[in-house]
Parts: C-alpha cells; sequence; structure tokens
C-alpha cells in the first residue's frame, strides 16, 4: 500500500524560505518509495462538481499575485497521466459521485510547491483532483473513500492545504510565537488523529476549538479528508512534521497508514 499523506504548503515562497517545514519536504521524497503517480487534491482548484486533470503535459500555474518576478518562473513540467485520469473518473462515477476530466487545467501552487521540493526531478506523472468546498468534509472523506484502490496500486494520494489558515492574522516579517488560538486548534487535530476519531473530525467546526478562526473558510482543510479517507478506516497516523510558519500558519503534514 503507498500510504495517502497530507501535507500543508504555506506561502507559495516556500519554495525558497528558510523554514522547517521547506526543510521537511526536501528531504521527504528521499524517504518514500517511488510512487507510480501521484494524485493532489489541492485546496487551490474548487469546482462546483469534480473534476480531474486529464492533460499529458500540465503546464505549471502561476496562482498568486504580488510576488518577487522569480516565482513566476517556476516551472514544474512533470507529466501527466490521461489513462490513469479516467481510471480516476471511473472510480468516482462507480461511487456516485460524477466526475469530468478537464484536459485543460495545469498544475496549482497549491500542488507544484511542495512537489518541486520533494521530487524535483519532475520525472513522476502528477494529477490534480478538484475540491467542492460547499460540501463539506463528510463529502471529501467519501472522495478519498472512492480513490482507496489506488494506494494498491502505487498511487500517492497527497492532500496539500494548511493545518490552520487564517491569512488576516499571517505575519509576513517572520515567525514569532504560536498563539494559543492556533495551537489549541492544531493540537486538538493531532490527537483527534492519534485517536482515530474521524466522526470528531467530519465535525471538527462544531468540536475543535477556534475551528472557524483558523479557518475562514474551508478549502484549506479539506484535502485533509481526502488523504484520510483513501486511508480506509481506522489508519494509524504519523506525524511527518509539525511547525509554524508567519505565527499563525502550523505545517504539519500526516502520513496514513493502514
Ligand atoms: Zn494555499
Amino acid at each position: 500500500m503507498t500510504p495517502p499523506i497530507f501535507v500543508s504548503h504555506g506561502s507559495p515562497t516556500l519554495i525558497f524560505d528558510d523554514v522547517p517545514a521547506r526543510d521537511f519536504l526536501l528531504q521527504l521524497g528521499q524517504t518514500l518509495p517511488r510512487p507510480k503517480a501521484i494524485l493532489v487534491a489541492s485546496a487551490h482548484w474548487e469546482t462546483p462538481a469534480s473534476r480531474v486533470t486529464a492533460s499529458p503535459a500540465p503546464q505549471t500555474i502561476h496562482d498568486f499575485g504580488g510576488f518577487a518576478p522569480i516565482m513566476y518562473q517556476q516551472q514544474y513540467p512533470a507529466p501527466g497521466d490521461p489513462a490513469l485520469a479516467a481510471r480516476v473518473k471511473a472510480l468516482l462515477d462507480k461511487a456516485g459521485i460524477p466526475a469530468e476530466l478537464d484536459h485543460a487545467r495545469g498544475l496549482d501552487h497549491g500542488a507544484w510547491v511542495p512537489l518541486k521540493l520533494s521530487w524535483p526531478g519532475a520525472d513522476i506523472p502528477v494529477l490534480q483532483l478538484s475540491l467542492q468546498t460547499h460540501l463539506g468534509p463528510a463529502y471529501h472523506l467519501k472522495l478519498g473513500e472512492a480513490l482507496r484502490p489506488l494506494t494498491e496500486e502505487g498511487v500517492l494520494i497527497l492532500g496539500s492545504g494548511s493545518l490552520t489558515h487564517d491569512l488576516r492574522s499571517v505575519s509576513w516579517r517572520g515567525p514569532n510565537a504560536e498563539p494559543d488560538w492556533v495551537k489549541s486548534f492544531g493540537d486538538w487535530v493531532n490527537q483527534a488523529l492519534i485517536e482515530g476519531r474521524t466522526d470528531d473530525l467530519v465535525n471538527y467546526r462544531k468540536l475543535a476549538p477556534n475551528a472557524a478562526r483558523n479557518h475562514p473558510t474551508e478549502e484549506h482543510f479539506l484535502p485533509l479528508f481526502v488523504a484520510l479517507g483513501a486511508a480506509g478506516p481506522q489508519p494509524r497516523m504519523e506525524l511527518l512534521h509539525t511547525s509554524v510558519t508567519f505565527s499563525v500558519l502550523r505545517m504539519d503534514a500526516f502520513e496514513f497508514a493502514r
């Protein structure tokens, strides 16, 4: 089995920022068996219904503004895998989740920032799966469950979001002490994952401390549920990394093994 992973991608500048989360991603690819392909559920692709990238050569999308020119020169020329895209669509259709192939969409920074750090060779096929943020955590858990057979076929399912994501409170000047309202939420999620309390996680907005403050919108938290669902019932969570950048962005990464 290829255990699904959730990573926090932080700011697009993580590609250059000298922070522990970048160091973690730089070594991640070397510590894992080489996947046959990588299917990324990124916070930065939201569509009304499910879509899967099906281009044989997805473009690198620079979906951000106001950064230095070098950020717009970044490329991640990994191939796509149209046959695998069709397989993903078939698995989703079978699970009652109608999905469409997207032949034009490329890779957004939620995908290419962590991939470029972890697999710099860009020689593993990459697909993206869109989120339906309006449908919430339970739906994204089902989305992951539908894709579980792929974990037996060498495909790495990678959720890319952020454990906490209140951009209004970001302190761009650098790391300072993690405030309690961030730490309490991040620690609650870690504990719920360790104890396998998936139902509590699905209801995190009611149960977790400061949930709405850490996720004013849900798109950066939902990729966690895709990875969790793909792992199967009661997965064993391994904390791969924890740190905080810009004071309020928790950069935790998790692996889910059966
Ligand atoms: Zn993001």
